[in-house]
């Protein structure tokens, strides 16, 4: 799960991580009061979505008078940003933050994620803060600065202090920007984070260090734990799908490809996209209908995926354990008829009673495409994607 910046910030800030003082603000109105109540000569006005680049996509803008954060929070609230990672259809920004401006000398970056290869935290450091550290990573590698957290003692404070050195850091900033990275760890296990990124993470000319962005992510399979953070959703930033796919107990995720798949089981799941493109196309999305697949399940999997223009062929992946090929086939059969189903349906059934299951979607008089295992439903699947052109 993502929350957005003003969240995140307030997180760092009970961790007493030093961030800009500022509030969240639903209206222009509610930012020139904001403004007024900050004081000050200098201002920000952010817009608050759940991807970055904004800055570059005019959707954060320093203001040095209340007219000027009034134009601004009149401009960003309601625009539709588009930014790097927004993708082209970008987001309508309904939220807004407005803080203090503060003076920064230098701007790092600081990331701290799950590196799932090494089963440990990994902290990212770089003197190329502002910038995306994407870039940086293509380009110039040797820029980022990597640790990894033990997972009983946390960081090796050598370590820390060897990062601080080459980003260039010393006397109290060196000893607060340490102080920073371990309070950071603390919050990400303690918060089951899987990702936080502060970037800028800045210096300011008095040698200060202050968080001016804050992207967190955390692990949905935690969140029980976390009523706090559960609370912080914002069901606006959701994809509309997915946000139906979970009403129906089922895990659903859009992509690119032109091809279907209504599996059960996310490994089954992964395989099938695997060799979906193996045999040289791409999955129009991840379905995994879990372990009770009912005629109303497999309605509402088909209907999600029908929702997708670029769809040429479904393909059904389903291993029959506890659950039975016979049932599974007639909630296909009616699935496909209730939908009006016109695009190739190849299915592959196996295990328990998966002969009824098959006869069943033979003596049905709808054109379902049979495959005797994965291999050639996957080459089913992709050539007859291919005649729908
Ligand atoms: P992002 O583009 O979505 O990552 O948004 P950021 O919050 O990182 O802001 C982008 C850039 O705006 C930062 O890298 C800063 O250069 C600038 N910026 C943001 N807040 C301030 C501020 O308080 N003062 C100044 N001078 N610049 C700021
Ligand atoms: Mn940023």
């Amino acid at each position: 799960m993502n929350i957005h910046e003003y969240q995140a910030k307030a997180l760092l800030a009970e961790y007493k991580i030093p961030v800009p003082t500022g509030s969240a603000c639903m209206s222009p109105d509610d930012c020139i009061a904001a403004a007024k109540k900050l004081g000050g000569g200098l201002w920000v006005v952010k817009a608050q979505i759940h991807a970055g680049g904004r800055g570059k996509a005019g959707g954060v803008k320093v203001a040095s008078s209340i007219e000027e954060v009034s134009q601004y929070a009149n401009n960003i609230h309601g625009m539709n940003l588009v930014s790097k990672q927004t993708g082209p259809e970008g987001r309508i920004v309904k939220r807004l933050l407005v803080e203090e401006g503060i003076d920064i000398a230098r701007e790092l970056y600081a990331g701290m994620l799950v590196d799932r290869s090494r089963q440990q935290i990994a902290l990212l450091a770089s003197t190329e803060g502002g910038t995306e550290i994407e870039e940086v990573a293509a380009a110039t590698p040797e820029k980022i600065l990597t640790t990894y957290a033990d997972s009983e003692s946390g960081f090796d404070q050598a370590e820390l202090a060897s990062i601080a050195d080459k980003l260039g850091l010393a006397d109290q900033t060196k000893i607060q920007a340490i102080e920073l990275f371990n309070t950071l760890l603390k919050l990400f296990i303690e918060k089951d984070a899987s990702l936080v990124e502060i970037n800028p993470l800045v210096i300011t000319p008095e040698g200060g260090i202050i968080a001016l962005d804050a992207k967190m992510n955390f692990d949905d399979n935690a969140l029980y734990r976390h009523p706090e953070i559960s609370d912080l959703n914002d069901p606006d930033e959701q994809n509309a799908d997915e946000i139906e796919a979970a009403k129906h107990g089922l895990s659903y995720i859009p992509l690119d490809g032109n091809i279907g798949c209504m599996v059960n089981g996310a490994g089954l799941a992964m395989a099938t996209m695997d060799i979906i493109k193996l045999y040289g196309s791409e999955p129009a999305n991840f379905l995994d209908v879990g372990g009770g697949a009912s005629v109303e399940k497999v309605t509402n999997a088909f209907q999600l995926m029908l929702k997708n223009p670029h769809i040429k062929a479904i393909l059904v992946n389903i291993f029959g354990g506890i659950m039975r090929c016979d049932i599974i086939a007639e909630g296909l059969i009616t699935a496909a008829r209730d939908t009006h189903l016109s695009i190739p349906l190849i299915v592959r059934l196996e295990g328990t009673n998966a002969e009824q299951g098959k006869k069943l979607l033979a003596d049905s008089g709808l054109s379902i495409i049979a495959a005797n295992d994965m291999a050639d439903a996957a080459k089913k699947a992709v050539e007859a994607a291919g005649e729908m052109g």
